[in-house]
């Protein structure tokens, strides 16, 4: 069998989970949506049995979560797309975000197995979806005098909280403050980044993602952030090793030419798993815990590492692509992209679970 694995570690996971809620003193909804980025919604949500509910971006995610057997609550970050969608939703018993006014329309004219939760969402400043501050206070009473309507919290979403020196968190916190102002419902505004580095945010309840996964939101090294542990560790194993003269190229392109004489491991790992091609020689991995680096292209299956530094590597050492020895963050940076997008785009690569 192919040695190419992602070990997801379930105790981080809910190591994290706890962090956020100390962090913030919330009620907190895990964000699982995309696979729990790319970790295994259902694995996780499992794994997380003491969490106060779950996050996913639609409704089949939703479901899937439900045919699981988790029970705790589970929010629609997406909302719904069509009115026939509300039936099950409510069958569910899920709550949706509500963020245009044919939502509004379509609820107060649904009928129901029994009201649903909703999460009304402000455009603070994001400019993505949500109502506008001035449309706000009465969308909240199109919902609150609709039967259909068992909850509703007061959702915003920012646009920024990754920027620490950047004005615009604190321009969304007096926006949404402004338009809710005499609205008597609960709030929910941080995200990971709002969650590690902006405590004066208010928070009922609150939505980490990737922090839950071990990763930083930020491109700084930031002192909350270090607490985190990574869930997911992609390791592989060399399949081939070789020791070329000085001169020589090594994969496709003979995009690195070998400056004195290199000792050259093939691991069993490529795009198609998910590595990013943009990762260029010089980028870090570590062969048997040691820190090497990336040669060549990376191809689809394969790729190849410097283990002139690593003397007792050897046929079926083990590497590690990121994990807790060289964080997704450090190989996100390295392809020009952020870890959100790595974890997410994981394929191919069988998961194993440690509890
Ligand atoms: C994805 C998402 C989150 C989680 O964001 P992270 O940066 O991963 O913590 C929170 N809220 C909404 C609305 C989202 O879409």
């Amino acid at each position: 069998m192919r040695p190419a694995h992602a070990v997801i570690d379930l105790s981080a996971l809910r190591h994290n989970y706890t962090y956020a809620k100390q962090l913030t003193q919330a009620k907190a909804l895990a964000v699982v949506k995309a696979d729990a980025y790319g970790h295994g919604a259902v694995r996780c949500a499992q794994a997380l049995a003491q969490a106060d509910g779950f996050a996913v971006a639609f409704l089949e995610e939703a479901l899937e979560l439900r045919a699981a057997g988790i029970k705790q609550p589970i929010l629609l970050l997406e909302g719904f797309f069509q009115p026939s969608e509300l039936a099950l939703i409510a069958e569910y018993d899920i709550w949706t975000a509500v963020h245009s006014a044919w939502q509004l329309e379509a609820i107060a004219q649904a009928n129901l197995s029994r009201p649903i939760g909703c999460w009304l969402k402000m455009d603070s400043g994001m400019h993505r979806m949500g109502f506008s501050p001035a449309q706000y206070a009465a969308a909240w009473q199109a919902l609150n005098c609709s039967s259909n309507v068992a909850s509703i919290v007061l959702m915003t979403h920012l646009s920024q909280a990754d920027e620490l020196d950047q004005p615009r968190t604190e321009e969304q916190l007096i926006t949404f403050n402004q338009a809710r102002q005499g609205l008597p419902s609960a709030v929910s505004m941080r995200n990971s980044p709002g969650i590690l580095a902006w405590p004066e945010l208010p928070s009922d309840w609150v939505r980490p993602g990737i922090m839950l996964y071990g990763c930083s939101p930020f491109e700084q090294e930031q002192a909350q952030a270090q607490q985190l542990i990574p869930v997911m560790s992609l390791t592989s194993k060399i399949i081939g090793v070789r020791e070329l003269a000085a001169g020589e190229p090594v994969g496709y392109g003979a995009r690195y030419i070998t400056p004195e004489s290199t000792r050259v491991g093939i691991v069993a790992m490529g795009y198609a798993d998910g590595y990013p091609r943009q990762a260029e020689s010089g980028t870090p991995v570590a062969v048997c815990g040691q820190l090497t680096k990336i040669i060549g292209r990376v191809s689809m299956d394969m790729l190849a590492v410097d283990l002139t530094p690593v003397a007792q590597a050897q046929l079926g050492s083990e590497v590690e692509l990121w994990g807790k020895q060289i964080s997704a963050d450090r190989i996100a940076q390295a392809a020009n992209t952020i870890s959100y997008q790595l974890l997410c785009n994981l394929k191919r690569v069988p998961r194993h679970y440690i509890d």
